[in-house]
C-alpha cells in the first residue's frame, strides 16, 4: 500500500540529531512509532511501519546492523546492506524519519555498558547463541535512550527478542510501550526474513518443513495434545524429513520461556519455537499455541 507522497524520509546518521528530531515530534503535539530493524527491509518489516502508522503521527525507522549481537562465527560481515534500496522502501509505506548510524556513533570508544536480561535469555537461542540478546539489550536500550518517549514495534517472528525487550523496558522503567505485530510468512508459510536470500533455491524449498512442522502441531494442539514431546517429535519429523539440522525444538512457557519437559502435559498457553539450519543458514520461527493462526500447510 504506498502512501500518498512517496517522499524519501530524512536519512540521520549522528544520535544527537535524531534526538532532535524525535523531541521536536512531541514538542510539536504528536507521537513517535520507532521501528528498530537491522535493515535489508522486507514485508515483515513494512507492516510494522504500518501497524506504526496506525499508532503514531510520526514513523521513525532504524537501521543498525548491531554488532553486539553476532557471534564471532555468525554473518555479520555478509549480513545485507542495502541502505538506498531500504530509503526507497521506507518512501513507499510513508515513513517519515530514518536513523542509520555508524558504528562508532552507537558504540563510542572505549564503552564499557552492556544491558543483561536474566533467565528469559537463557533458553531456546540462548542456548547457542549465549551472548546474542545481551546485544540486543544493549542496542535497543541505546535507541530508546535517542529516540525517547515513544510506541515501539517488534515482530512476533523474533518472539524471544520481543520479551527480551518487553522485561527490560519494564525492569528500567524505560518510556516506552511496546507491540508485538504477528510474523509475515510467504505464501508457502515461510517467515520472511533478510537472511532467506542467503538460501539456494532448493535449500528454499526444503525450509518450508519449518512453517509445515509448526503447522501440524499447532493443529494436533487444537485438536486435544497436549504432551510437549509428541507435539516437538511431530515438528523434528518434518525438519528432517527435509534434511533440515534442528538448532532447538522447544516448547515453553509464553512468558518466562522456560521450557517444558518431554513428558509434560501444556497449559492453554505456550510457545512452540524452532531454530534449524538450511545448509548453513540458521532460520529460526514460533508459534504461541492458542494464539497464533497455524501456518498454512500446502
Ligand atoms: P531484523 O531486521 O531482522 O532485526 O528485524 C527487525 C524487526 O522486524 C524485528 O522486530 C523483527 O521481529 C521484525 N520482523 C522480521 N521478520 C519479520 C516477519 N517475517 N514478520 C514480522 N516481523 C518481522
Amino acid at each position: 500500500m504506498p502512501d500518498a507522497s512517496g517522499r524519501l524520509p530524512v536519512v540521520f546518521d549522528r544520535v544527537a540529531a535524531f534526538r532532535v528530531a524525535c523531541d521536536r515530534v512531541r514538542r510539536g503535539g504528536g507521537t513517535l512509532g520507532l521501528v528498530p530493524t537491522m535493515g535489508a527491509l522486507h514485508e515483515g518489516h513494512l507492516a510494522l511501519v504500518r501497524e506504526a502508522k496506525r499508532r503514531a503521527s510520526t514513523v521513525a525507522v532504524t537501521i543498525f546492523v548491531n554488532p553486539t549481537q553476532f557471534g564471532p562465527n555468525e554473518d555479520l560481515a555478509r549480513y545485507p546492506r542495502d541502505l538506498a534500496g531500504d530509503r526507497a522502501a521506507c518512501a513507499r509505506v510513508g515513513v517519515d524519519l530514518l536513523f542509520a548510524p555508524s558504528e562508532e556513533e552507537m558504540y563510542p570508544r572505549d564503552e564499557r555498558t552492556r544491558v543483561t536480561v536474566a533467565h528469559l535469555t537463557e533458553a531456546l537461542c540462548g542456548v547457542s547463541r549465549p551472548h546474542h540478546f545481551t546485544g540486543v539489550a544493549t542496542v535497543v536500550t541505546k535507541l530508546f535512550a535517542v529516540a525517547g518517549p515513544a510506541i515501539a514495534l517488534f515482530g512476533r517472528k523474533d518472539y524471544q527478542q520481543l520479551q527480551v525487550v518487553r522485561r527490560m523496558t519494564r525492569d528500567l522503567l524505560l518510556p516506552v510501550e511496546i507491540v508485538g505485530c504477528p510474523t509475515v510468512r510467504e505464501a508457502d508459510g515461510l517467515a520472511l526474513s533478510s537472511r532467506n536470500s542467503y538460501l539456494t533455491s532448493e535449500e528454499r524449498q526444503r525450509a518450508v518443513a519449518i512453517p509445515r512442522g509448526l503447522g501440524r502441531a499447532a493443529r494436533a494442539f487444537s485438536s486435544g495434545e497436549r504432551h510437549a514431546g509428541r507435539l516437538v517429535r511431530m515438528v523434528e519429523d518434518q525438519l528432517s524429513g527435509a534434511r533440515l539440522r534442528p538448532d532447538y525444538v522447544t516448547i515453553a512457557d509464553a512468558d518466562e520461556l522456560s521450557p517444558f519437559a518431554g513428558d509434560a502435559t501444556l497449559p492453554e498457553r505456550a510457545v512452540l519455537a524452532v531454530a534449524a539450519y538450511a545448509g548453513s543458514t540458521r532460520l529460526i520461527d514460533n508459534l504461541v499455541f492458542s494464539e497464533d493462526p497455524p501456518p498454512r500447510d500446502d
